[in-house]
């Protein structure tokens, strides 16, 4: 899929979760406004059948973390499938999501049967519409649900290749390349599990990196620098208390952002850790934010999030497809998620500026569209520590006992989250 549809999608599916009672309002304006004035974009816009059958996917995601409704999901997935088999308009799109949600119901219900449903409609798009922009993003569905469920090495292979010679320029390349070099994508989680059977194990992400600088601070601090030697002092720390550790990054190198919650993802991690500091731009602000991930955050947190997510465009990055599945995969976790942040923030409050600058409070718990927590199947916040821009902030980010007491803080609000929420990854 392309950078600019991306975008466009990303944005409708922000719009659509922010309120169903304000989608019917929204969406038709919201598209009007930010699609192409073709023809062709308006012929595609008006299918009113596919609107329907998008919205009550989207209140079904909505009101139904876990999946409980069984039989609502099934009947979404079976409407959009008969929609698209009917060779409609959005047919590609209406595929895809029925796949999505078979494949979580496949999920939920540890059934073979559902997942071949799934499989049917990643099929229908790869064989029916390879052009599509939908097409490599099937491939790459159809592999790992092959890999993982079926065992279906070879086939996911091919899957993953055809995606490397068919679309070379696809947001997909990485991925699949990605998951080339993994090798044996089957069972890969438990392959670490000799090297720290039973501890706690927690993926740091120290945001940003190499190339990507991040927010540029007061008096010439960088937020790569400052969350990668912050994300040092909390490993050693978590070490020093028995909990498993790993780091999306090492030192001062670029990592997609996909690649991060992959690396999560494969280790089997309990949570996700993404660090930042935030920036105002004017360095007017001061403040200490945790984040969790939803599509319907406030303004000024998708401005926030457009802007960490910004790197996306440097490559590797996710596609809005992968945002929907990213975002349908933390469904159960969502709640976990919350709780992580709220003990987090908690553990912070101490740390949070009490001044002027500080204008949205001490400590707040926010929720925002972050790439980087797409996709993670286990419980993952995103911190803001302080504005790096900011005079009184950057002098205390650049204080190695402030960066040891976040640190200790930090791990402190790990491993009570850890005792509410048992590890389950053995
Ligand atoms: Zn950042």
């Amino acid at each position: 899929m392309s950078a600019r549809a991306r975008w466009v999608t990303l944005l409708l599916m922000a719009l659509n979760s922010v309120s169903l009672s304000l989608l019917a309002i929204l969406a038709p304006i919201s598209v009007t406004t930010i699609r192409p004035q073709s023809v062709f974009a308006q012929a595609k816009v008006v299918d009113s059948a596919f609107e329907a059958l998008k919205a009550r996917y989207f209140k079904l995601k909505n009101t139904d973390l876990e999946c409980r409704l069984t039989q609502d999901w099934l009947e979404a997935g079976e409407s959009l499938h008969s929609y698209a088999a009917a060779g409609s308009t959005h047919a590609p799109a209406a595929f895809f999501l029925a796949g999505l949600i078979f494949e979580r119901l496949a999920e939920v219900q540890q059934s073979d049967d559902l997942a071949r449903r799934a499989l049917d409609n990643f099929t229908a798009i790869i064989n029916k519409h390879p052009q599509d922009e939908y097409a490599d993003d099937a491939l790459v569905r159809r592999a790992d649900l092959l890999a993982r469920r079926f065992a279906e090495v070879d086939k996911a292979r091919a899957d993953y290749l055809a995606v490397i010679h068919n679309y070379p320029r696809s947001d997909q390349f990485g991925v699949a390349q990605a998951r080339l070099r993994a090798g044996n994508p089957v069972n890969k989680e438990r392959q670490f599990v000799s090297e720290d059977s039973g501890a706690l194990r927690v993926m740091i992400d120290p945001g940003h990196g190499g190339e990507d600088q991040g927010a540029r601070g007061y008096a010439g601090l960088l937020e790569k620098d400052v969350v990668l030697d912050l994300s040092l002092r909390l490993e050693k720390v978590l070490q020093a208390r028995g909990v498993a550790v790993r780091r999306t990054r090492s030192g001062d190198e670029f990592v997609p952002l996909a690649l991060r919650t992959q690396a999560a993802n494969e280790w089997n991690a309990d949570v996700f850790i993404s660090l930042h500091t935030n920036a105002s731009l004017k360095g007017e602000s001061s403040g200490l934010h945790v984040y969790y991930l939803d599509t319907a955050g406030d303004e000024a947190a998708r401005l926030l999030a457009e802007r960490e997510n910004d790197v996306d465009s440097m490559g590797g990055g996710q596609s809005d497809v992968q945002f929907m599945l990213g975002d349908l995969m933390q469904g159960a976790k969502a709640a976990q998620s919350l709780k992580l942040a709220q003990v987090v923030a908690a553990s912070l409050n101490a740390l949070a500026p009490n001044n002027k600058r500080a204008r949205a409070g001490r400590v707040g718990v926010k929720k925002a569209p972050f790439y980087v927590l797409v996709g993670a199947h286990m419980p993952c916040v995103l911190v803001e520590l302080l504005f790096i821009d900011s005079p009184e902030d950057a002098k205390r980010l650049a204080d190695t006992e402030f960066r040891d007491e976040a640190a200790r803080r930090l791990a402190d609000a790990v491993i009570s989250f850890s005792k509410l929420a048992p590890a389950q990854h053995s």
